[in-house]
């Protein structure tokens, strides 16, 4: 389909004027006659604009010196005019949205890159803080772990510091108690325990004896700070020699059957200045603060 039959057919002003034969005149009249309708003016422009793209605009086929024509002519340039300006325009802003998209498509990427990085960053101070933190953590468990080791240490060392002798024990003869088993009364306390059960220096001091001792079997005496001297007897073997500095909750030797008795227990005795014994229970209490 070409503008040159659409013309042709609705306006024919060639036709028109060979009918009628007519002069100069007549045919200017025919041509007026002829002049198209606003409806055949669309009829026509709107062929024109469905050829328009496939043929191109042909400026012969509306050549006729007619006003017709040139008022056709006039409408399908001034239609076209504004389809491509139309068109124009729509492609312009498809493409100013779609650079805009590809615009805000750039700029979000950036910003999820920005984000991303700002995150990794973000976890990076965190992880570092956070080893910093342990670092701290342990430095300061360290120094702590050390200063009780060294405030334990003192306080084992301390020279009044007291632990009881034994553990898992029950008390089976109390001091001064009468008996067929001693030669007037007794003169210490009987913590019975298994055979083999540590027993430990009460207090801190020095081993002055450890040795077979008669009826109290294998004993050990420490003499402490003040004086004191405590034994521990009967036992099973000894854990320390002649000499030796022992602390408070340092192993003497174990629990034990040797010397006169008829079971395994530790047979404890204090004596102050090494002199007569004393009741160990309440000696006990007030310089060592137990309570057997
Ligand atoms: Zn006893």
């Amino acid at each position: 389909m070409s503008q040159h039959r659409a013309a042709g057919n609705r306006v024919t002003p060639g036709n028109a004027v060979r009918k009628t034969g007519a002069s100069p005149r007549a045919k200017h009249r025919v041509a007026r006659r002829n002049t198209p309708s606003s409806t055949q003016i669309v009829g026509l422009t709107a062929a024109l604009a469905a050829a328009a793209g496939a043929v191109g605009f042909s400026h012969s086929a509306l050549s006729s010196p007619t006003q017709a024509n040139t008022a056709v002519n006039l409408a399908a340039a001034s239609l076209d005019n504004g389809s491509l300006s139309g068109i124009t325009t729509a492609r312009i802003q498809a493409r100013q949205l779609a650079t805009r998209d590809s615009s805000r498509v750039v700029l979000a990427g950036q910003d999820t890159n920005k984000k991303q990085a700002a995150a990794a960053a973000l976890a990076k101070a965190r992880a570092a803080k956070l080893n910093a933190t342990n670092a701290l953590t342990t430095n300061r468990a360290s120094a702590l772990a050390k200063a009780k080791l060294a405030e334990a240490k003192k306080q084992r060392e301390s020279l009044n510091r007291c632990e009881m002798m034994i553990s898992g024990y029950h008390i089976t003869a109390t001091f001064g108690q009468g008996g067929s088993r001693w030669a007037r009364k007794h003169t210490g306390t009987d913590f019975a325990a298994p055979t083999g059960t540590p027993i430990r220096a009460v207090m801190r001091g020095v081993v002055i004896s450890a040795d077979w001792a008669g009826p109290y079997g294998r004993q050990v005496q420490v003499r402490h700070a003040d004086g004191t001297v405590t034994w521990y007897n009967h036992m099973s073997k000894f854990s320390v020699s002649v000499g030796e500095t022992v602390l408070a909750g340092d192993q003497v030797g174990a629990v034990g059957s040797t010397g006169n008795v008829t079971g395994p227990h530790l047979h404890f005795e204090v004596r102050p200045g090494g002199g007569d014994p004393i009741d160990p229970m309440p000696w006990l209490r007030s310089h060592c603060g137990l309570n057997p």
